[in-house]
C-alpha cells in the first residue's frame, strides 16, 4: 500500500440503522432523490476515488454491511431520515469495533466507555435490541447526549450508567452473564485530523510523552478490567490514536497480564495491520486516511483461550 498521498480524501460515511430501516430501503430512498447508486465496492480504492468526487452518487461499502459512502461534500445534517435516526453519521473505521465484537442476538454486552453512543447503537442493532447493553461513561453531559441519541436511534436494550468503568464490580450479579465487552476509551485522538489541528502544541516532546503514558496506563487498566469479567469471551479494544503507546503497547501488556486470552486475527482481508512490535501484532488492525480512506484508528480483538470455536473473524 502506498504511504500518505497528497490527494487522499475521505468519503462521507453513513451507517444505516437497521433498528429502523434496511440498507435496501435506504438505497431506494437515495435513488429517488436522484443519487446515482454505484453498487457495492469491490476494491478499497473505489472509496478513495469516491473521496475525490463531488455530486449526488454513492457506493455500498465492501467491509461493513449497512455502510454507505458518499462524496466528502455531501451534507446529511438536515436530511429527514438522519433526523429520524434511520441514518447514523459514523466514520467507517469506527464501525469496525461493534462489527468485530459481533455479539450473538440476545447476548449481554458491556460498552465500557460508551458516550456519545454511536458504537452502542451499532451493538444494539447487531443484537436486534434483544439481550442487554450496559453502557458506562464517566462524563455526565456525554451520558445525557448518549441517552438522546439512543432514543432517536430506537435502541431499547440499553442500561446507561454515569459511572467509572474501572469501579464496576466484577462480582455484581447483574454482569455475570456478560460475554462481550467493547473498550473504546479516551485516547489522544491523534487519528482524527481535526482534533490534531487543535492540539498541535502537544503533539511532540516530553509533554506529549507524559500524556501518552498517562493515557496508556488508563487504557491498560480498562482492558484488564474488561478481561476480568467472569463470563467474558470476547473483548474489542479500539482507539482513534495512531500512537504505538496507546495501541500495540497496550495490547502487548494486556496479553502479558491476562494469559487466559489471545488475539483474534481481526478481519484478515483488511490491508493495514498492527505495527510489528510483538508476536501476532499483525492480528491487530490499523486504519488511516492514506491506506484505508478512513480516520486513523486501531483495533484489537481478544478472546478467551478456552473458546475453541473462533480464531479469526
Ligand atoms: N465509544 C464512544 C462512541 O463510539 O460514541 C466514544 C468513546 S470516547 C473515545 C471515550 C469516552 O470514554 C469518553 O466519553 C469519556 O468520557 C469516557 N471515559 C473516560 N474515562 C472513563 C472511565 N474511567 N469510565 C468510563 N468512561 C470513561
Amino acid at each position: 500500500l502506498g504511504g500518505p498521498s497528497a490527494g487522499s480524501a475521505m468519503p462521507r460515511y453513513v451507517r444505516v440503522n437497521t433498528l429502523k430501516t434496511s440498507t435496501n430501503e435506504i438505497i431506494t430512498y437515495f435513488k429517488r432523490q436522484d443519487y446515482t447508486y454505484l453498487g457495492k465496492a469491490r476494491r478499497i480504492e473505489e472509496l478513495s476515488e469516491l473521496g475525490q468526487k463531488k455530486g449526488k452518487k454513492f457506493l455500498q461499502d465492501l467491509h461493513v454491511p449497512d455502510l454507505l459512502a458518499f462524496p466528502p461534500d455531501t451534507d446529511f445534517h438536515k436530511d429527514a431520515l438522519y433526523l429520524a435516526g434511520h441514518l447514523i453519521l459514523q466514520d467507517k473505521a469506527s464501525c469496525l469495533p461493534a462489527l468485530l465484537l459481533s455479539p450473538p442476538v440476545g447476548s449481554f454486552v458491556i460498552d465500557a466507555c460508551a458516550a456519545p453512543g454511536n458504537k452502542t447503537s451499532h451493538i444494539a442493532a447487531i443484537l436486534q435490541n434483544k439481550g442487554r447493553v450496559f453502557a458506562f461513561d464517566l462524563d455526565t453531559k456525554r451520558v445525557s447526549t448518549m441517552s438522546t441519541l439512543l432514543l432517536r436511534a430506537g435502541v431499547t436494550c440499553q442500561e446507561l450508567a454515569n459511572q467509572d468503568f474501572l469501579t464496576v464490580r466484577l462480582d455484581d450479579p447483574k454482569y455475570q452473564k456478560v460475554s462481550h465487552i467493547l473498550v473504546d476509551p479516551s485516547c489522544s485522538g491523534s487519528g482524527m485530523p481535526d482534533l490534531m489541528r487543535v492540539h498541535t502544541d502537544a503533539s511532540s516532546g516530553p509533554e506529549q510523552e507524559k500524556r501518552l503514558q498517562a493515557l496508556s496506563g488508563f487504557q491498560c487498566r480498562a482492558v484488564s478490567h474488561a478481561l476480568s469479567f467472569p463470563s467474558v469471551q470476547r473483548v474489542v479494544y479500539s482507539t482513534c490514536s495512531i500512537h504505538q503507546q496507546e495501541n500495540e503497547d497496550v495490547v502487548m501488556k494486556s496479553l502479558e497480564q491476562n494469559p487466559d486470552f489471545r488475539l483474534v486475527n481481526a478481519l484478515p482481508s483488511w490491508p493495514l495491520r498492527g505495527l510489528n512490535t510483538f508476536p501476532e501484532s499483525s492480528y491487530c488492525l490499523r486504519a488511516s486516511l492514506s491506506d484505508t480512506f478512513t480516520n486513523g484508528f486501531f483495533i484489537a480483538v481478544f478472546e478467551r483461550k478456552s473458546n475453541q470455536n473462533e480464531s479469526s473473524t
